[in-house]
């Protein structure tokens, strides 16, 4: 799974390589500026990819003595990288913009330029959606981030491609320098979402409704002669989700049991969470009484 993933990432960097030159000669061809941030985007893509690629190699490592939950947090830096790119690339297209709009220029060779422009962009888009399924297949964040970076580009790929025919069919040069603004406004609203995705990881945000109510159904299926379970906490880590919870048995069950219960339950729960890592902890009916407030579960 992780290896596949690594290959997806290097195919992402070469990809990028691909477009990225592909815009850049539109550029070189028009002069317009709003064809010059999108391939200003196309750099921040390749930085990403490769940021990417260096997370999924080192998120790949399995745990240590250092690093006993394993190494899957990796993944969320690249996610932080490419949100500090999107800023950086974001300002230097305002000012480019802002100094095309003072003087206003036609460009060079349009139908060459935007036909570049357009192969660019279908390409992205065949791209970016294998990475989407690719990364949610297997729950990593790196190449999801990566995938609706990609989408969102060719959004403005397109956008700067009508902006840029436009410009050039009606002569409103002006039109171009506004397009690279608005390349500008899109990348850091897709930089801001993404920033958020990956804090709500540092911080431990609760595994999705969706896996925590199956979650909820597994336990319930397996849970034998235990009677309950309460305070169930899940998080995940990239690809890897932590779950942990009380099972209440009877006081007078053997622990021969009720450790065949939990190693049922986290047979179960590894099968329906594929890389989950369930921790369990046993308690007598007579001790799940005296904390009544403390049932999430
Ligand atoms: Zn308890
Ligand atoms: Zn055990």
């Amino acid at each position: 799974m992780r290896e596949k993933n690594f290959r997806w990432a290097l195919w992402s960097v070469l990809v990028g390589l691909v477009v990225f030159g592909l815009k850049w000669a539109a550029w070189l061809l028009t002069g317009s500026v709003g064809i010059y941030s999108d391939a200003l985007e196309s750099i921040v893509n390749i930085v990403a990819a490769a940021a990417a690629l260096v997370a999924l190699v080192v998120s790949a490592r399995p745990a240590d003595e250092s690093h006993p939950f394993g190494h899957t947090k990796a993944e969320y830096f690249s996610a932080v990288i490419e949100g500090a790119l999107i800023l950086f690339a974001a300002v230097e297209m305002i000012r480019a913009a802002w100094s095309r709009f003072a003087n206003p220029e036609p460009f060079e060779q349009p139908a060459l330029g935007l036909a570049l422009l357009a192969l660019a962009a279908a390409l992205m888009a065949a791209w970016a959606l294998l990475l989407l399924a690719q990364g949610r297949r297997t729950r990593s964040p790196a190449l999801v981030a990566d995938a609706w970076h990609l989408l969102s580009d060719v959004i403005a790929t397109t956008g700067v491609l009508i902006g840029a025919g436009l410009a050039w069919l009606l002569g409103w040069w002006w039109l171009d320098p506004v397009v690279a603004v608005l390349v500008a406004l899109n990348i850091l609203w897709v930089g801001f979402k993404l920033v958020r995705g990956s804090v709500g990881g540092l911080m431990d945000e609760a595994l999705p409704a969706g896996e925590v109510a199956r979650i909820k159904e597994v336990i319930a299926a397996n849970l034998g002669r235990a009677l309950e379970f309460h305070d169930l906490r899940t998080r995940a880590a990239g690809p890897r989700a932590f779950v942990e919870f009380h099972l209440v048995v009877p006081g007078s069950m053997p622990v021969d049991e009720a450790h065949a219960i939990t190693e049922r339950l986290e047979r179960a729960l590894s099968e329906a969470l594929p890389g989950s890592v369930t921790v369990i902890h046993v308690e007598p009916e007579s001790e799940a009484k005296k904390h009544p407030k403390m049932r999430l579960g």
